[in-house]
């Protein structure tokens, strides 16, 4: 075989991880190195010179697009398809072992996996069946404290109290939320590493099955594992493994989820043989953002330290908008990207990135405003919708009647006449006889109830079971268009007029073509539909719907770990809110912060934005801000300031010590306004100037009247009295 395609273009430090022997190697190196890049040649090269199976090779990286583009790039080095070849996420691998050997795993072999809302529904639900107060406990804390007992590899029984009253609360309420798993056959996302991790670990004899079959392991973004990753890993290695990882300890951007950026010196104790590559020339970005953000990450004071230069070009600088509030920034991304778009760009070059979900909400209404298409990863997915989640519930009740959240989820939507007291004496019998809410429909239907009441949950229970036989045996697709009809959800949505109703039903239908675009893994040993379902609670932070459609890519920084587009725009660079609030005090923390500024950075090939505003309106709130300290960390050579286009006061921000200077408007005449001016209106009375566009006789001021809320004015027009 002609090994040069894989070997050509990496440089040297690069072919010389690629080309390692098999012994446990670790890659470590900064953003845009080419990590990424010698991981899939690395699977290649084995493949193809050292002859090792693709069965033989098991690759882990951090989503399951970042997944299919590495099979992909695989495929293409080596010119065929790479059947068998593990390639996933943890929570996919993990999740794969356990539908195979259920039964080692002591799961039922239809469980259900619970995504994080699920569980804090259910975790919800327990408060309120053990009759405890949820302001008190609340059910957050509980589910991040079970969550991070998981990813540390800790069952209820190795928890100790350690005599603190609040602990043994939450140590109790784990315990119940475990039987309630137990009970319903479901699987939340810490669960499905911890399982798989005893699953290895109590079944010697396949874990040696295991460890024969996979000698190669690859790891991405290693950095970011958490305890009960790592450990998975290590059972795999056992002696004779050899574990490639890749990482960056700059990039550790999880620690809030139990992710140990340590690991990278454990896996030089645990694998004394380890040899280390470097890599240190980046081919992402231009010099001048490569520059920026080394600047920003060398403010950190625990780092491994390394050197990343390249050779590129220069480039444009760095520019920012000091936005007056949340719509001006908008405006401003939305202005530029549509200059963009209008030059001959692909929209999917782009990507808008922001450190809170929720800031997410007024760019889209901007990007929608602007006919823009776009796509949110990781905020409001599509299977986290509604309607999305009820049609899921039937479909995970056909599939399994003890799930009871999904029994709860639907058992009155659309509704049939089966009240709240009802699924209360449900619940009451279903806890008293440790069973299944279905059972207790049964139960209780044919027992305690009115006639009427039982006449509906009895009618629900058949349509359930008619659903279910009237379903099985056809495509998945089918499947999913009976049940969203004769459910009834359809028609319930359609009676809901307008908008709103509208896109719900066309999102019902979306997912009749998601599962007709679905196509089963021949790998997986499970009916299509078990498949979907498990896809569908798998795969729902990672934005799939539209895929096809060139769009506008929205994420958080977080999000956007491994990608890279050529125009980036970070939003809301406010302290505050990134960094954020809670980090700011804390020494850690702000490290933390740092490196997720780094990763926004780093993820711009040719053109950066960063944007700040004055005010901003978020969760409701009015926040007054300062730029972020990470722009003033950003060397002045490197920065753009961008001119408003009337000109206004803003916020000079940045390493001129964050001042302000005032200005005013020049609309035609210089009648003097800034934004901020206290104004009086003939008809509205007294308000505040909060935004303004345009030029003389065209310029508009956006004002905040007290009493008359926020209005736009014509300048020329309003007769507005300064104050
Ligand atoms: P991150 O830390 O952000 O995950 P990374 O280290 O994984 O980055 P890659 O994504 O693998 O970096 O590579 C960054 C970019 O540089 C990619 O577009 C990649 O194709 C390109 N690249 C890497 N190495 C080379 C090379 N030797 N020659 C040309 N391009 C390269
Ligand atoms: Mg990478």
């Amino acid at each position: 075989m002609d090994v040069t395609p894989i070997l050509e273009s990496l440089n040297d430090a690069q072919r010389q991880a690629v080309t390692a022997p098999a012994e446990p190697t670790l890659v470590i190196a900064g953003a845009g190195s080419g990590k990424t890049r010698v991981l899939v040649h690395r699977a290649a090269w084995l493949i193809d010179v050292e002859g090792v199976s693709p069965q033989g090779l098991l690759a882990v990286t951090f989503t399951n697009k970042a997944a299919a583009e590495m099979r992909g790039r695989i495929e293409a080095l080596l010119d065929m398809p790479v059947n068998h070849l593990w390639i996933g996420t943890f929570h996919g691998l993990a999740h794969r072992l356990l539908r195979r050997h259920w039964r080692e795993a002591e799961l039922p072999q239809n469980f259900q996996i619970i995504d994080s809302d699920d569980q804090l529904r259910l975790i919800k639900r327990l408060l309120k069946n053990l009759e405890i107060d949820d302001s008190r406990w609340v059910p957050r804390e509980i589910q991040y404290f079970i969550n991070a007992q998981k990813d540390e590899g800790l069952r209820p029984k190795h928890l100790d109290d350690d005599g603190d009253p609040n602990r043994r609360q939450m140590i109790s309420f784990y315990k119940e939320y475990e039987e309630v798993c137990a009970r319903g056959g479901l699987v939340d996302f810490a669960e499905l590493l911890l399982r798989a991790h005893e699953l290895w670990r109590d079944n010697p004899e396949l874990l040696a099955h295991y460890q024969r079959r996979f000698q190669h392991l690859l790891v991405d973004e290693f950095q970011d594992t958490n305890a009960i990753q790592y450990a998975w890993l290590r059972l795999l290695a056992g002696k004779e493994g050899v574990p490639f990882v890749v990482g960056d300890d700059d990039q550790s951007i999880y620690r809030w989820r139990g992710a140990r950026v340590e690991h990278i010196h454990q896996f030089q104790k645990d694998f004394p043989s380890t040899s280390v590559v470097k890599l240190e020339q980046n081919y992402r970005s231009t010099a001048t953002i490569l520059n920026a953000a080394n600047a920003v990450i060398a403010n950190n004071n625990s780092r491994m330290g390394k050197n990343l230069w390249t050779d590129g070009a220069d480039g444009e600088a760095i520019k920012m908008y000091a936005a007056y509030n949340e719509r001006d920034e908008s405006d401003f991304v939305i202005g530029r990207l549509r200059d963009w778009i209008d030059h001959g760009n692909v929209r999917a070059d782009a990507a808008i990135l922001y450190r809170s979900n929720a800031q997410s909400r007024v760019l889209e209404e901007s990007l929608i405003n602007a006919g823009i298409p776009y796509r949110v990863y990781g905020g409001l997915r599509f299977f986290e919708r509604a309607e999305i989640k009820d049609a899921l519930a039937y479909l995970r009740l056909i599939a399994n009647r003890d799930d009871d959240s999904s029994f709860e989820r639907v058992v009155n939507r659309p509704t049939r006449g089966i009240g709240a007291r009802t699924v209360e004496s449900m619940r009451a019998y279903a806890r008293a006889n440790s069973c299944a809410m279905w059972r207790a429909a049964g139960a209780i239907a044919s027992d305690t109830l009115t006639s009427r009441s039982a006449n509906s949950v009895l009618a629900f229970l058949n349509l359930i079971e008619r659903m279910a036989r009237e379903t099985s045996g056809l495509d998945l697709q089918d499947q999913v268009d009976h049940v969203i009809h004769a459910s009834g959800l359809v028609d319930y949505f359609k009676k809901d007029k307008g908008e709103k109703g509208e896109t719900r039903v066309e999102n019902l239908l979306e997912l009749v073509s998601a599962a007709k675009s679905f196509e089963p893994d021949p790998a997986e040993e499970m009916s299509p539909l078990d498949e979907f379902l498990s896809h569908a609670a798998l795969e729902s932070g990672e934005g799939q719907a539209d895929a096809w459609e060139d769009c506008v890519q929205l994420m958080t920084m977080h999000s956007a770990k491994g990608l890279e587009f050529p125009l980036v725009f970070m939003c809301g660079m406010e302290d505050g809110l990134f960094p954020h609030q809670r980090s700011i005090a804390d020494p850690n923390g702000l490290e933390e912060e740092r490196r997720l500024c780094y990763v926004g950075i780093t993820r711009a090939k040719e053109t950066l934005y960063v944007t700040f505003a004055e005010q901003r309106r978020l969760h409701g709130m009015d926040n007054f801000s300062q730029p972020s300290r990470f722009i003033a960390e950003i060397p002045d050579e490197y920065v753009e300031e961008i001119r408003p286009r009337v000109q206004v006061s803003r916020p000079m921000g940045r390493a001129s010590g964050l001042s302000r200077r005032q200005s005013s408007i020049a609309p035609g005449d210089d009648i003097g306004i800034r934004l901020g001016q206290r104004v009086r209106h003939g008809k509205f009375g007294h308000g505040v100037i909060l935004n303004c566009e345009g030029q003389g006789a065209h310029a508009r001021v956006e004002v905040n009247f007290e009493t008359a809320g926020t209005k736009w004015l014509v300048l020329s027009y309003a007769n507005l009295d300064l104050m």
